[in-house]
């Protein structure tokens, strides 16, 4: 699959790229990310991306000239006639992203992220795009980490990108059948007993049972009362 982000710093997701799960299945070839430098598509020798807001105010805003230039210029650059692709504006105004958009997400061939800086875009931008997505009810600096939490989580649907494809199902936020929607039930590993000063923690005696099929309940048991008390919201929740 492929992701690309036209940003001013596109230094940002090119970083990204050298780290971990990802970097390993960019050199399998089962993804591949792509930053464009939106100065590359600007019309002066100053290489000005932005301007100031009509009607007065803080800040500058990302030119719709560019920006048009820069999308056109990237959608161009293909090598696949028929690539599924989907060009998504990063905005705080966009739909909240989750589990269920990435999951959707996933089913395109190639993803264009449009990264914000500064007070944001020139809103006819959002004529030229397919869909708008926001991280969160929050204000970032811009748009690259915004892409880079999208494209991590989605790349997590690509088949093979995670090793175990067991790995993702049952995971929080997951409508598998199996959990659905919920959290995730408590993990835990070695030691067996954990001493912290005059506390003893102990693993659930049932996880050292060796019981399938009791394990497999209690998993579902503690993943729903999880849930209940940490983000009740969750429960029944329609996306
Ligand atoms: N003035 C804008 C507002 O109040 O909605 C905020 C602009 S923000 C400082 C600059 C850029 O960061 C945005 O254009 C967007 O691309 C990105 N950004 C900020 N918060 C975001 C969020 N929650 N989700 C996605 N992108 C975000």
């Amino acid at each position: 699959m492929k992701f690309e982000v036209i940003t001013i710093f596109p230094e940002l997701i090119d970083d990204y790229k050298k780290i971990s799960i990802v970097a390993r299945a960019i050199k399998k070839r089962l993804l591949q990310i792509k930053a464009f430098n939106l100065r590359d598509y600007t019309f002066d020798a100053h290489k000005t991306v932005d301007g100031r807001p009509y009607g007065g105010g803080a800040g500058m805003v990302l030119k719709a000239d560019v920006l048009t230039r820069a999308i056109q210029g990237v959608l161009k650059k293909t090598t696949k006639k028929k690539e599924k692709t989907k060009v998504i504006l990063l905005t705080p105004a966009g739909k909240v992203f989750s589990q269920t958009e990435a999951k959707k997400l996933a089913k395109n061939d190639r993803l264009i992220f449009i990264s914000g800086r500064y007070e944001g875009f020139d809103e006819r931008v959002s004529s030229l795009v397919d869909a708008e997505y926001s991280i969160g009810d929050y204000v970032l600096m811009g748009g690259e980490l915004a892409a880079l939490v999208m494209i991590e989580t989605i790349a997590r649907f690509v088949s093979g990108v995670v090793g175990k494809e067991e790995s993702i199902q049952g995971e929080s936020f997951s409508k598998d059948g199996k959990t659905s929607n919920l959290l995730e039930y408590p993990q835990y590993t070695r030691p067996e007993v954990l001493k912290i000063g005059k506390k003893t923690l102990r693993v659930p005696k049932v996880l050292l049972s060796g019981d399938h099929q009791k394990i497999k309940i209690w998993r579902a048991d503690q993943a729903l009362k999880k849930t209940k008390k940490v983000r009740p919201d969750l429960i029944n929740k329609q996306w």
